[in-house]
């Protein structure tokens, strides 16, 4: 008689381990119940672990009676289906990362953690066919029933109890009697399966975006990158608004995603006001339950749209027909800790293996974008004109150096601020530093206040009396006097946003200043609460780090002054110009964005500098093909291709000695790549840790992955490696 077939799970557990571990099926399991995709809880050590359910097959490397029995199967359909683990799968190989790691990462956190993948519903209520023929007069003297009866009648859709609440204290009794006359009966919330009505009309696309409407619409049954090169306020927007319109009308489902939470909710009424169906948002200021939400209504097809931030990119959309990547120049859609993933490389990946469009929008595309429009890959869509009536703004340097400057206001600055303000428009300062001042010093014997667990200075946050690291947790309340020399000289050296608020509120009393940085925006709803402020005409200088140069729409802003543009000029790594380039223009594009003419000014002590020149007078897209030209020359990405190796450890020793080995591991067999290291980070010490690196870089893509996916499972192995927290970056996009 034939064994019957052993059957063995193979599952992928958040663990930093490169493997999957194989299980037996639960013992009371129907087999035909299982497919790849579910969530599996297993047995792990003295505990358990939900895993993913990669693979069913009859045999494993491991002896049969050493295998556990899985302990449940917590789905009854697949989470994630085979488009979404084929992708994944992409993801493991590129990326070189644990493969549990990988897979779960696609879940939302409520899904790791066990809980249920099926939505609640909730009831909702409308009128019954007998209700429908009711005369309200009957109710008599039955106020309440009749009121609440009349709330219902008059929708357009069911209510929820929560609906009803809004409109009325009190009212379950009042329910319970209409539904016992059966004048009302409860059913689902209403879907939305159907493609959805327009709401308001698109508005009349100008020549240069009709093309790009155009182009991308008559490709949208196919796979291609489309890179919206606009410049800012040029509507970008609406011709991407145009463009989903059409896969709507097509039953699709489209993900759009944004570097920033603070965009979403912008976007988010642009296109509410747009589209009829549910606009679902992922980013990770909700709390679990609203992104479980998201997250299952895109996967079970219930909703049509996901905006969200690069955690939304991987998922699952049934019937996804586009995917729109705005400000694709942004390094947040980089991963910086764990699973270092590029979500606009993943998405492209993802766009491809679906064979839909995708669209990358930006002011300042990111040169490995303009390369791939060189060599023909993606095509490059141009607006070159401010849509409506909006006229580019005016940039020029103003030189600072042997000005009397007012804690970093230069006299010409302030007198163009007090005539802005004059005229009731509004002034944006862009400080890329937060805090009141980077450094404490002492007056009389030249001590800084350091990071004890950084290379790092501490910075002075002014109003919280606090000194704080910006690299590590530590901080530490504000010296009064001087801990080496015990004098009472110290004194902040340098500019943050703080100070500078301080310095804007003394010279114009008068005037509301809000500050925008990651510390003032730390609550929920403030930044919100900001934005709407500005919007409405109540702040009349704004004043913020990086935060401001994210796809603001603050019409009434006319003067954009960069208060310190030098900071950025110094830089050892290769990305600096880029980064630095796209920030200005990002930063200006927020000047002049309707009818009043902007103007941006930059203050300097560099003003010969040839970055700014030529981004003054000849553009980004100068700028960028110089940059361009100057990788080329360097041999740099996108010219090559890189993975950077990086350890930590308490003691640098260690850290230096794991990556020696493993330069000696790749130079025996990887003669075409070029081994840089390993080297000190470039903030040696950080958070109590040395931090060390090694850079692989190689002319081929596909060299460099041979010799990852060979080196990589033998460095795990090495003793060294226990010893060490060590981490690959693949196409890292900052060498620190
Ligand atoms: P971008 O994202 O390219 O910086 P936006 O999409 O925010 O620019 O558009 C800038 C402004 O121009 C918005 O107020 C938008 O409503 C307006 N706009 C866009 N397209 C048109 C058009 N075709 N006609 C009139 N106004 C437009
Ligand atoms: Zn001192
Ligand atoms: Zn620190």
């Amino acid at each position: 008689m034939p064994m019957p077939e052993k059957i063995i799970l193979s599952i992928a557990l958040p663990i930093p381990v490169d493997r999957l571990f194989d299980y037996l099926p639960p013992s009371t399991l129907n087999i035909e119940q299982l497919s790849p995709g579910m969530r599996v809880r297993v047995p792990f050590g003295k505990s358990s672990k939900i895993g993913i359910l990669i693979e069913i097959k009859n045999s494993s490397e491991s002896p049969l009676d050493k295998l556990k029995h899985a302990e449940e199967i917590l789905d009854s359909s697949a989470l994630l289906l085979e488009n979404d683990l084929k992708l994944l799968h992409w993801a493991h190989r590129y990326y070189h990362h644990p493969i549990g790691d990988v897979f779960t990462s696609a879940l939302p956190t409520a899904l790791r953690k066990g809980k249920p993948s099926t939505l609640k519903i909730t009831p909702h209520f409308q009128l019954s066919a007998l209700g429908n023929d009711f005369d309200p007069q009957l109710f008599k003297n039955a106020h309440k029933q009749r009121a609440l009866f009349e709330l219902i009648a008059k929708q357009k859709k069911p209510l929820s109890q929560k609906e009803i609440s809004s409109h009325f204290k009190l009212w379950q009794d009042s329910l319970k009697a209409l539904l016992k006359k059966e004048l009302i009966q409860s059913c689902n919330a209403p879907t939305q399966n159907t493609a959805p009505l327009q709401k308001q009309e698109p508005l009349l696309a100008n020549t240069e975006q009709q093309i790009a409407i155009d182009h991308i619409i008559k490709n949208k049954s196919h796979f291609s990158v489309s890179l919206l090169d606009g410049v800012t306020g040029s509507g970008k927007t609406e011709v991407y608004l145009q463009s989903i319109q059409a896969i709507l009308d097509n039953g699709k489902q489209v993900l759009v995603l944004l570097p920033e939470i603070t965009l979403t909710p912008q976007l988010e009424s642009r296109f509410n006001a747009r589209f009829s169906t549910k606009i679902e948002t992922f980013h990770s200021k909700h709390t679990e339950t609203q992104r479980l939400h998201a997250w299952l209504n895109m996967q079970q097809s219930k909703s049509l749209i996901l905006l969200g931030t690069r955690s939304a990119l991987l998922t699952p959309c049934p019937n996804l027909g586009l995917i729109i990547l705005d400000e694709e120049h942004d390094s947040s859609f980089k991963q910086q800790e764990g699973f270092r993933f590029s979500a606009r490389d993943v998405a492209i990946v993802r766009a491809k293996m679906l064979d839909i469009p995708i669209i990358l929008g930006s002011a300042t595309p990111s040169l490995e974008s303009l390369y791939n429009v060189q060599q023909n890959r993606y095509t490059r869509l141009t607006l070159l004109q401010r849509a409506g009536s909006a006229t580019p703004p005016s940039l020029a340097l103003l030189d600072i150096r042997n000005q009397y400057l007012q804690e970093g206001l230069s006299p010409t600055l302030i007198k163009m601020i007090k005539n802005t303000l004059a005229k009731n428009e509004q002034v944006l300062l862009f400080l890329n530093r937060r805090g009141f001042s980077p450094t404490l010093i002492c007056h009389s014997c030249g001590w800084t206040a350091q990071c004890k667990r950084c290379d790092a200075n501490l910075v002075v946050h002014y109003q919280q009396q606090k000194l704080r690291c910006h690299h590590c947790t530590s901080e530490q309340f504000l010296n009064k006097t001087c801990p080496d020399c015990q004098s009472d000289e110290l004194k902040p050296l340098g500019l943050g946003t703080e100070r500078v608020e301080y310095a804007l509120n003394s010279l114009f009393p008068q005037k509301r200043v809000v500050r925008l940085d990651r510390d003032s925006t730390q609550r929920k709803g403030v930044l919100e609460d900001h934005l709407s402020a500005i919007n409405a005409g109540h702040v009349d200088i704004i004043l913020g780090t990086q935060m401001l140069a994210k796809g603001h729409h603050f019409p009434n802003v006319t003067l954009v002054a960069l208060l310190d543009v030098d900071s950025g000029l110094f830089s050892i790594d290769f990305h600096a110009a880029e980064k630095l380039a796209q920030l200005i223009i990002q930063v200006a594009g927020r000047a002049g964005r309707e009818n009043k003419k902007g103007h941006v000014v930059m203050q300097t002590r560099q003003p010969e500098h040839p970055l700014l020149n030529t981004l003054i007078q000849q553009g980004y897209s100068h700028f960028a093909q110089a940059a361009l030209a100057e990788r080329k020359e360097a041999q740099l990405p996108p010219y090559t291709y890189q993975a950077l190796l990086r350890a930590t450890a308490v003691h640098p020793q260690l850290a230096l000695d794991f990556l020696s080995e493993v330069s000696l591991t790749i130079s025996k067999q990887a003669f075409n790549t070029l081994l840089l290291g390993p080297v000190p980070a470039p903030m040696q010490k950080r958070a109590g840790q040395f931090r060390y690196q090694l850079l692989l870089q190689n002319e081929q893509r596909k060299s460099l992955h041979i010799l990852l996916n060979a080196i990589v499972p033998v460095i795990s192995k090495l003793k060294l490696a226990r010893k060490v927290k060590w981490s690959l970056d693949v196409d890292p996009i900052d060498l620190y």
